[in-house]
């Protein structure tokens, strides 16, 4: 594992100057992580002895961010990028399990270090004084291991977040989790209860989406039967969620249609967007439509197209090719949507039907659906004579 870290210019900068002002300034969490890891990071963090104020003065002269102020934080805008800098802090105390009762700001880095969650986590590096790794998270970086900084129990009693970072991290790293955190972990799962349904569902959301979900689905169930509400046989179908693409409604949509249920409760629990709802409500009733059709299986899915949607149909048949693939669903899709489907297909409008002396009112949407439906089943041409012939049968 290389120890030099290439950091952009502007974060050299930014530490030169807190430096040649007296406060030591180091990269800190995930960027040494990710850089020691031979991956690009996604943010450049670093961490000082300076207080907000102080960086404030020492950048008064350069645009900044300062709502995170009160946690130390400050935003330097360097060529149209934010670089956040937070002074050394210390927690104490958690009672409630999600926020510190109070923090601290601190001289010493170690510190600071010591209250981050996982070794990995947990690392500093600076342009000449190199890495600073009180932890062991280089030795766990090369072991691919995820183990909490300090004892385990009482860090998830802190912040019972934790638990599902430590599942992230292993999903996206394709780590282990160690013994003795994955069965703090384990332990304490209830204190999930007292996180917000947000919270929960971003770190959850990552979790899915990560190319180890399907491995890290299968640790701690006791997490997993408290996260996912209501399944019971998650571990059986996780391991195809890497033939899905990373997508966590549709991934969510996947274990829940497996078990023959909706995943919609779940995104609602947890404060998904109303979209994402009602795109897993579609995405299950299409599934069940699908499943339950007993028609020709090209007819069902032009029904399925109309009702549900025609993205809402392809997200389905992305999950039957996992469920059913002895069923050719690409190619019943490709034959489906040959024909007629959605009512603008049609070769007439309600304006055309009126023409044709349709009465005003309710009348026109039946008849338009009663010569959609004969299209979709191809009983009847997509033709402008016959769908008129046939519409004055129906309104008479
Ligand atoms: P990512 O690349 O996914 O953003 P990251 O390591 O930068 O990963 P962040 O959530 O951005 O993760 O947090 C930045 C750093 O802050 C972490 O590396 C860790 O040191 C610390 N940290 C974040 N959340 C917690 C927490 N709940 N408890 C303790 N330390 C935390
Ligand atoms: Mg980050």
């Amino acid at each position: 594992m290389s120890r030099s870290i290439a950091l952009p210019a502007p974060v050299c900068r930014l530490i030169d100057r807190l430096e040649t002002e007296g406060f030591d300034c180091w990269i800190v969490g995930g960027c040494v992580r990710d850089s020691l890891l031979h991956k690009t990071p996604s943010d450049w963090d670093m961490t000082t002895a300076a207080t907000p104020e102080q960086m404030c003065a020492i950048f008064s002269d350069k645009r900044l961010m300062t709502n995170g102020e009160k946690h130390g934080t400050i935003g330097v805008i360097e060529n149209g990028q934010v670089y956040e800098i937070t002074t050394y802090r210390v927690e104490t105390g958690c009672s409630d399990h999600r926020h510190p009762d109070s923090v601290h700001f601190t001289s010493r880095i170690e510190e600071d270090l010591s209250r981050r969650d996982f070794t990995i986590n947990a690392m500093a590096y600076h342009p000449q004084r190199g890495l600073l790794d009180c932890f062991g998270g280089e030795d766990d970086l090369r072991q691919r291991v995820v183990r909490c900084v300090g004892e385990p129990q009482l860090r998830f009693e802190e912040d019972a977040l934790r638990i599902l970072r430590a599942l992230r991290f292993a999903a996206a790293l394709g780590f282990l989790i160690e013994p003795q955190t994955l069965c703090a972990m384990r332990q304490k799962a209830a204190l999930l209860q007292e996180i917000s349904a947000e919270r929960i569902q971003s770190e959850l959301c990552r979790t899915l989406c990560a190319p180890s979900a399907g491995k890290v689905l299968q640790l701690a169930p006791e997490v997993w039967s408290l996260l996912l509400d209501g399944l019971s046989d998650w571990q059986t179908h996780a391991p195809s969620l890497s033939c899905l693409p990373a997508d966590a409604v549709l991934r969510l949509c996947w274990l829940y249609g497996c078990e023959g249920r909706s995943a919609a409760p779940l995104c609602r629990k947890l404060r998904f967007s109303a979209a994402q709802i009602r795109r897993a409500e579609s995405i299950f009733g299409c599934w069940r439509q699908l499943l339950d059709s007993r028609e020709n299986l090209v007819f069902s899915l032009r029904k399925a197209m109309c009702r549900w949607g025609e993205a809402e149909t392809e997200d389905t048949l992305t999950l039957l090719l996992q469920a059913q693939p002895q069923i050719p669903w690409q190619h019943e899709l490709m034959l489906a949507r040959q024909g007629v489907w959605k009512l603008s297909q049609l070769a007439v409008d309600g304006q055309l039907l009126m023409q044709a002396g349709c009465p005003k009112g309710p009348m026109v949407g039946q008849v338009l659906n009663r010569l959609l439906e004969l299209c979709i089943e191809e009983r009847l041409d997509n033709r402008r004579d016959l769908l008129l012939q046939r519409a004055s049968e129906l309104w008479r």
